[in-house]
């Protein structure tokens, strides 16, 4: 952080200044490294929070953000910018740090040096999604790092201190960071395909919100659990830490044949596809069992032919899947508490290094999840 101008209290240098610079890593032009500059930042007031960023998640989306849009239908590009994305951006929306400084109307709720993760899918609060508490899926999104700047900084000014959640001492920092995106993205997806004990639900990608999911669904839900992937390693890591009972490696064999003959020729009662490319999608669409949900969660892309009447006379489900609630984040903090999720953080890098690190996770090099620490 750079000082502007002297200050008497040299203790706590922000409480005197409303303005200051802060250090972040930001997207100034896509597809190009990302530059560190010195953004300036306001002093909260009323409900405002600012916290000194410890970790912060590097995520799929962040990739999306950097390359400016996704794939769309017949190979058309979606531009971030048509969706209301401006750059230069500060990415980062897994946002886990200390309380530094707080608004009056924060006083008694939260302490200096107090351990938070941040809710970041913030909306206008006005829309009816916001109004029963699904911000996530507002019409007019503020997100942090996505529509404003977010967490690869040294510091982040939170609209309110509703959207903090205490951490404590139980929950590691930098897993803590994970829980407000990929945990989050993978509860939600878990609790959209509504799963029974008796169920086999297929988990497509065994990145960090794959294997996330699998523990969740293990736990929460007791459906047995077949992992697909196409990398070994990442489905050794299903095994060892998501807890899957059976594993597919589609690259090596024909994921049809493998999921009929593990389900006794039935198919899955539900998939959930972290990918979400036309040829994810394609096979999946080919080992539902009647009555199936399948959850679209990933954002890779592409596009799908559906048979029309298999939808309505083997009664599927295509479910989308966008993160989660406030209210399931809550619950996800309480969950890693108690042990019963175990976010896996297996890269840690510094803010000079954010190109670096997007760079890996797009190469598929990152098992679990990275994160910057700035
Ligand atoms: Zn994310
Ligand atoms: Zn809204």
């Amino acid at each position: 952080m750079q000082i502007n101008f002297p200050c008497l209290i040299k203790s706590s240098y922000i409480l005197c200044r409303s303005i200051f610079d802060v250090k972040a890593a930001r997207i100034v032009k896509v597809n190009e490294p990302l530059e560190i500059q010195d953004v300036e930042t306001l002093k909260p007031k009323g409900s405002q929070v600012l916290i000194k960023v410890e970790s912060s998640g590097v995520c799929h989306s962040d990739i999306h953000l950097w390359e400016g849009g996704y794939k769309g239908p017949e190979g058309q590009f979606l531009k971030t910018t048509d969706r209301g994305v401006k750059y230069p951006l500060t990415p980062g929306h897994e946002i886990a740090g200390t309380v530094d400084n707080i608004g009056e109307e924060a006083e008694g709720r939260f302490s200096k040096n107090e351990k938070v993760l941040v809710f970041p899918w913030i909306g206008e609060g006005l829309c009816p999604a916001c109004r029963i508490g699904e911000e996530n899926l507002c019409d007019k999104p503020r997100s942090l790092g996505v529509y404003v700047n977010g967490g690869y900084a040294e510091y982040v000014l939170i609209p309110s201190y509703k959207y903090l959640v205490k951490i404590g001492d139980d929950i590691d920092i930098d897993a803590a960071a994970t829980l407000s995106c990929s945990a989050l993205t993978a509860y939600g997806a878990v609790k959209n395909a509504n799963l029974n004990p008796d169920d086999n639900v297929v988990v497509v990608g065994a990145g960090g919100l794959g294997l996330m999911a699998m523990q969740l669904a293990k736990t929460v839900t007791g459906a047995r659990i077949i992992a697909m992937d196409i990398g070994d390693d990442k489905l050794k890591a299903a095994k060892e830490d998501g807890g899957a009972d059976d594993v597919v490696n589609s690259k090596k064999e024909d994921p049809v044949k493998a999921i009929m003959e593990l389900t006794s020729n039935l198919g899955a009662d539900a998939v959930i596809d972290f990918v979400n490319a036309s040829k994810t999608v394609e096979s999946d669409m080919q080992f539902l069992r009647r009555r199936a949900r399948l959850v679209l969660v990933g954002l890779f892309g592409g596009e799908l032919k559906l048979s029309l009447v298999s939808m309505p006379t083997r009664a599927y489900r295509l479910i989308g899947s966008y993160t989660g609630t406030l209210s399931e984040m809550v619950e996800l903090v309480s969950l890693a508490k108690r042990g019963i999720i175990k976010p896996i953080v297996s890269d840690r890098f510094k803010l000079d290094q954010a190109t670096e690190a997007l760079s890996k996770l797009k190469d598929g090099k990152i098992i679990g999840r990275g994160v910057i620490n700035p």
